[in-house]
């Protein structure tokens, strides 16, 4: 089973909700949304007034659920949790709307596949806190305004590409998620130990978040399984060379990428002398949903220099063919 992966694995979201951190403070990193939330929620708070709406968008795992929870904390009111495939008509949209009280948070996750007819829904409901029903039929249909509670929308997205212009412009806060640094992800590995009560040194910590691509869910992921081997074989302690040992078992590699990643780009260097190879090129070698690739298996590799995206597509950088132990042709 991969590591990396974009599902959520059931026993992992059973954890994954205890480790949720509940308050800004105790959110690591992310530091730009934190400061400009602060703000918002208290000068929000201070005029009893729902929050602006507010879009995350950046790779999965990065911590948007987690954030559109704390905020719902920090203001005091309900959450309620959606996703875009999830809403299939209208009429459920309008629904979950209308049941919200005064000020609470509507978290739509992948508000990227909300369909169309849904989407209009939210038109006039993030703008006037109002939905438009059509009643009668033909020649004597009209459309009449309900009013909704003031409310805030928090929506989530791997791709903001993707979200039409009306939709993208309804939200008042837009922000990017960043990938963690070794550091936050070692302090965020640190507290879920604790919550988890296993003992893990500094170098563990290290270890582990090196490993984790930049992301507290497979930091978590990845505690969970080494706390596995270390309870098994180690009495209890995550060391280095307990996670180390894991971690090699598990074929996640010390850049943090896993067999996938590798396979990518051994078969842009193999099948594709190194690129440029399209998107939809390297999905039908590959046999992986392009915006999987996209939006999953990417982002950490342009981030990181593995990879390049220029306009003839991904290029293989000289970084991955060192890390491969490739040597490079033609160059
Ligand atoms: P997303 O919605 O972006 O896919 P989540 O909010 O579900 O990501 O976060 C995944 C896991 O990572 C959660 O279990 C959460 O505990 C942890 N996590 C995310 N961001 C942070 C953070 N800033 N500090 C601590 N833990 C975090």
């Amino acid at each position: 089973k991969r590591i990396i992966t974009t599902e959520n694995i059931e026993e992992d979201v059973r954890i994954e909700n205890n480790l949720r951190p509940e308050s800004l403070d105790e959110y690591i990193g992310q530091e730009k949304a934190k400061e400009i939330l602060k703000v918002y929620i208290e000068a929000a708070k201070g005029r009893s007034e729902a929050l602006d709406h507010v879009l995350f968008y950046g790779p999965p795992g990065l911590g948007k659920t987690t954030l559109a929870g704390i905020i719902a904390k920090e203001m005091g009111v309900h959450l309620k949790v959606t996703s875009g495939p999830a809403i299939e008509k209208p009429g459920e949209m309008a629904a979950i709307l209308n049941n919200l009280a005064e000020n609470d948070v509507l978290f739509v996750d992948e508000i990227h596949r909300l369909n169309r007819q849904v989407e209009e829904v939210l038109y006039p409901a993030m703008e006037d806190y109002a939905i438009d029903i059509m009643i009668g039929k033909g020649a004597t249909a009209r459309s009449i305004r309900l009013d909704l509670p003031k409310f805030t929308l928090i929506g989530a997205t791997t791709r903001a590409g993707m979200l039409t212009a009306p939709l993208r412009d309804r939200f008042g806060v837009v922000h990017r998620m960043e990938f963690y640094t070794v550091p936050e992800l070692e302090t965020i590995i640190k507290r879920s130990a604790g919550v988890l009560e296993v003992g893990i040194d500094d170098a563990g910590a290290t270890a582990l978040a090196k490993r984790s691509r930049g992301t507290p869910r497979l930091a978590n992921r990845l505690l969970k399984r080494v706390r596995d081997f270390a309870q098994v074989k180690y009495e209890g302690h995550i060391d280095a060379k307990v996670a180390d040992y894991a971690l090699d078992l598990l074929d996640v590699d010390k850049e943090g990428l896993d067999q996938t990643d590798r396979e990518l780009l051994q078969v842009m260097i193999d099948k594709f002398a190194g690129g440029p190879v399209g998107l939809d090129t390297l999905s039908a070698s590959l046999g992986e949903d392009a915006g999987t690739i996209e939006d999953v298996y990417e982002p950490y590799l342009l981030k990181n220099g593995f990879i390049q995206r220029t306009p003839r597509g991904r290029l293989v950088m000289d970084k991955a063919y060192r890390h491969l132990g490739i040597p490079r042709e033609n160059v």
